[in-house]
């Protein structure tokens, strides 16, 4: 892609042009020169210009005479939330991977003009504010700018609006660039409605969107990566399957994406704003930014109508089970684990790391902490308090109160905050200090057990009396080597296996891949005490391993448990999971 890029009016001196390293909604460093080549500098008048170069991200200019215009071509070949993609389908642009920019000038308005390729009819879909022409868009300053991905392309285009209960009623546009019908496309546009309706009833309205606009940008391809990526008023999705094969999956990002536009992107940690495009950008709010955010998609979804209880119910087994049984869990605290994201949100770096071990991600963390945060206060209030009343009180104070500039959030909160919002909208700050101190910046998990009860959904295990030794993760092609980090204190831990050891035998038969292991280990007994051999870097050792019964868990609805739902039970999980539109 070729990019120009004009800053005028400049005032005299140095003038520091950067790539960022950055992009919001990432937290790891993307390095985005890399990508950059064919730099040419010059001033108004044409006369090139040599740039210094301080860092490998800036381009130092001096001896301009008030404008510089520098030129470059750069390359993108991934499709997702982060990064660049040109072909002769489409160009799909995510600002900080693409466009130069300059310290100090970061609160002027910029203007964009896309030119496509000769012959080709393409369309620019954008939360970027409409131009002069139908080509050129505005944006107030950088932090807007920069939050603004492009799809410019031959895509679909669906429109809807929606009215909130303050009087608001934005429109939403659907813009998808896929290889489906139009049949599917309607009913993934009459999906998308559904969930955009239902997650009004949370907050009660939309954000002002700018534009009084909202776009979902879709790029539904073989090629294309899955990612999907918020914005004030837009959100990138991105995938390499279809409407017709992935719809449930595609549905879980719109709404996970959709519900950002008020959590993290108005209702925002003070850790995160501005995002800072020179530097990665740590939170320790990210299990409610995004592990809140991944509580309510699946929940939304359902409300919507657009999935069943058992499989709502399957999908809180995987969660309670990351969290409840991952050694991480003693290492950090939620809290922790959310400033740990440079190093996992997309990072790369090519030494092994012992993550399997010392990290829970942050967005299942936090979503167990939702469901667990959900059903404590409506239990102890009998139903009248719920998690969307804190998340409402939050958008009042946080989120709604600070909608002036576009870009940039007034009036970001901090941990003690949340701490303080959780205690008046449960009426006991006691109880609030109490699961901050727990199971926020504590190690400990509520009883789900209990709590999920209390809807009608048994928590059992997930293979009864069967012999576990750990989570192992064996290499893929043949053999039973394992490639990650042995799970601390596991049985398999305990024999002393370690990553990359190869089982060679069990209970005194061979094992030569990991199905064979796998299948002799379900012949064992929880409690016995089992001869293993192992290799080692090319010593044999033997052990003995002790196998405890599984312990991982599911969910399932009480009726699908053999048990009868009683009346409180029903009440209690038709007010959780129902429709709360306010029609109804
Ligand atoms: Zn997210």
């Amino acid at each position: 892609m070729q990019v120009e890029v004009t800053f005028p009016e400049l005032p005299a001196g140095t003038l520091q042009i950067r790539m960022s390293r950055s992009s919001p909604g990432r937290y790891a460093l993307h390095e985005f020169a890399k990508n950059v080549y064919d730099v040419r500098v010059t001033d108004g008048g044409g006369k090139p210009l040599i740039a210094a170069r301080p860092n490998p991200h800036q381009w130092d200019v001096s001896g301009h005479d008030g404008t510089v215009r520098v030129t470059y071509r750069i390359f993108g070949d991934r499709v997702d939330g982060t990064y660049l993609s040109i072909d002769t389908t489409h160009a799909h642009i995510n600002m900080p991977a693409a466009l130069m920019w300059a310290r100090g000038l970061e609160r002027r308005p910029a203007t964009v003009r896309f030119e496509p390729p000769a012959g080709a009819t393409w369309r620019v879909a954008t939360q970027l504010f409409p131009g002069a022409d139908a080509n050129t868009f505005t944006a107030p300053n950088l932090q807007y700018l920069m939050d603004s991905p492009s799809e410019f392309g031959a895509f679909a285009l669906r429109t809807f609006s929606v009215e909130d209960s303050g009087g608001r009623k934005p429109t939403f546009r659907v813009a998808v660039h896929h290889q489906g019908s139009d049949e599917e496309l309607a009913a993934y546009a009459r999906d998308t409605e559904a969930i955009v309706r239902e997650a009004r009833n949370v907050y009660g309205e939309y954000p002002a969107f700018e534009n009084n606009t909202y776009t979902f940008l879709a790029d539904y391809l073989p090629w294309a990566n899955g990612d999907g990526m918020e914005h004030r008023n837009s959100t990138v999705l991105t995938s390499s399957g279809s409407l017709r094969a992935s719809r449930a999956g595609l549905l879980g990002t719109v709404s996970h994406e959709f519900f950002h536009s008020w959590n993290v992107e108005r209702i925002r940690p003070q850790s995160l704003e501005p995002f800072n495009f020179e530097e990665a950008n740590m939170s320790g709010e990210l299990w409610l930014a995004e592990g809140f955010t991944s509580y309510y998609g699946p929940l939304i979804v359902h409300r919507a109508g657009l999935t069943d209880a058992a499989t709502y119910a399957r999908s809180l087994s995987g969660t309670i089970n990351a969290v409840m049984f991952d050694p991480g869990r003693r290492i950090r605290t939620a809290e922790e684990m959310s400033r740990f994201a440079p190093f996992v949100d997309a990072a790369t770096s090519i030494d092994p790391t012992n993550f399997s071990n010392t990290f829970i991600s942050y967005y299942t963390w936090g979503a167990a902490i939702g469901l667990g945060l959900d059903l404590s206060l409506r239990e102890r209030s009998d139903g009248r308090i719920t998690l969307d009343h804190f998340m409402r009180a939050l958008w009042r104070e946080f989120g709604k109160s600070g909608e002036r500039v576009p870009g940039y959030v007034e009036k970001p909160y901090g941990i003690p905050d949340l701490k303080r919002v959780l205690g008046e909208v449960s009426g006991d700050p006691a109880f609030a200090a109490d699961f901050f101190a727990s199971f926020i910046q504590g190690h400990e998990v509520v009883d789900y057990a209990r709590l999920l009860g209390r809807a009608g959904f048994v928590v059992r295990p997930q293979n009864k009396g069967a012999a576990y030794v750990g989570s192992l993760s064996f290499e893929s092609d043949g053999g039973a080597k394992l490639v990650e980090s042995v799970p601390f204190d596991s049985p398999a831990y305990k024999a002393g296996l370690e990553r990359h050891d190869i089982i060679v035998s069990l209970a005194g038969r061979a094992v030569r891949s990991a199905d064979e292991f796998e299948r002799l280990l379900r012949e064992q007994k929880p409690g016995s005490a089992v001869p293993i051999e192992f290799e080692r870097r090319g010593t044999r050792t033997s052990a003995t391993i002790r196998p405890i019964e599984d312990p991982r868990i599911e969910v399932v609805p009480a009726e699908e448990a053999g048990q009868t739902l009683t009346d409180a039970q029903r009440g209690f999980r038709d007010a959780w999971l129902r429709s709360q539109s306010p029609q109804r």
